[in-house]
């Protein structure tokens, strides 16, 4: 099944089980809730992906479906694009523009610090912990891999806790800048959280149209400047710094698993195609295509918990990790 080339392993036609079945497991290798609700597997493809990943160290690049289970939905969800987000040149030039972001990025703040961790964040740290996994580079933005416990992890688009002054290069945390933007706009404060998108802001209706309009923008307290939150805005680049990090993940790694992300955002993208450059098997979790299919290995086309659940269960000894 698995083989050399850059062939994808296609479904079987028929060989497909739960999550449970794969593993023929007892309940101490899966979550126990989320199994429940799991989707049946391919297990032909997931068969594959194990002899690709056994015996072998494998780097994990992670996107936002693997936290849909966490409550923040894909912008495949929503029916939102991530080209309608924030751009860099108009949170600098456009004052407008940061009243918009600061709104809608409260308004995400909430309901996006409340998402707790699943079992894919989970199964990923065991893995890790198992010595299986160097280290995680994420695009996702919410800090649930760091809160998962996951020891090594490559924020690439920077994570939504931090705060900088554009002009003194102070850091706030977001906490401290979600009360000042409270007691600046008490209309704000009252203001409902909806739903977060993956970049952790909102949807624009009316009245967020109305609070944007008025909001008081805070500024830095040491100089007066520009506050800007540590994520990579569209029209960014990943710091080279972070990148060289995620290079180094995938240079300690044998193999590359990407899960839940379709690729879409170029900073993925090229850490895939260097795997591929230095001749590194490339595995796929992802629910619908993704821009990489073709040159994957193995693609698993499915939920990302409960395919990294039964690889964790299928990879790692027996009674050497717990995943709930
Ligand atoms: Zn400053």
């Amino acid at each position: 099944m698995t083989s050399d080339s850059n062939s994808t392993a296609r479904p079987a036609s028929a060989a497909q089980v739960s999550s449970a079945e794969f593993l023929g497991a007892d309940d101490s290798t899966a979550h126990t809730t989320e199994r429940a609700s799991a989707e049946t597997l391919d297990i032909s493809s997931l068969s594959a992906a194990v002899e690709c990943l056994r015996g072998r160290r494998f780097a994990v690049l992670t996107g936002a479906g693997v936290s849909t289970d966490s409550g923040i939905p894909d912008y495949r969800g929503t029916g939102s694009s991530p080209r309608a987000a924030m751009t860099l040149r108009a949170f600098l030039t456009s004052e407008q523009a940061r009243r918009h972001y600061w709104v809608v990025s409260h308004l995400g703040w909430h309901p996006f610090r409340a998402a707790e961790p699943n079992s894919g964040h989970r199964a990923i740290t065991a893995l890790e912990a198992s010595g299986k996994v160097p280290g995680v580079i994420t695009q996702n933005i919410d800090g649930l891999h760091v809160r998962a416990g996951n020891e090594f992890v490559v924020e690439l688009h920077g994570s939504l806790d931090r705060v900088w002054c554009l002009s003194c290069h102070h850091e706030y945390t977001r906490s401290e800048i979600a009360v000042w933007l409270e007691e600046l706009n008490p209309r704000l404060a009252a203001a409902q959280s909806t739903p977060a998108l993956p970049d952790g802001t909102v949807e624009v209706d009316t009245s967020v149209r109305t609070l944007i309009d008025g909001l008081t923008v805070p500024e830095c307290r040491k100089c007066g400047g520009i506050l800007k939150p540590g994520v990579v805005f569209f029209g960014e680049t990943v710091p080279i710094d972070v990148y060289r990090w995620a290079e180094r993940v995938l240079e300690s790694a044998d193999v590359l698993l990407v899960a839940g992300s379709s690729l879409a955002v170029n900073s993925g993208m090229q850490l895939v195609e260097r795997a591929i450059r230095r001749r590194q098997r490339v595995v796929i979790i992802n629910r619908g295509p993704t821009r990489a299919d073709h040159r994957a290995t193995v693609r698993i086309e499915g939920g990302t918990t409960e395919s990294l659940v039964a690889l964790a269960g299928a990879l790692i000894p027996a009674g050497s990790a717990k995943l709930d």
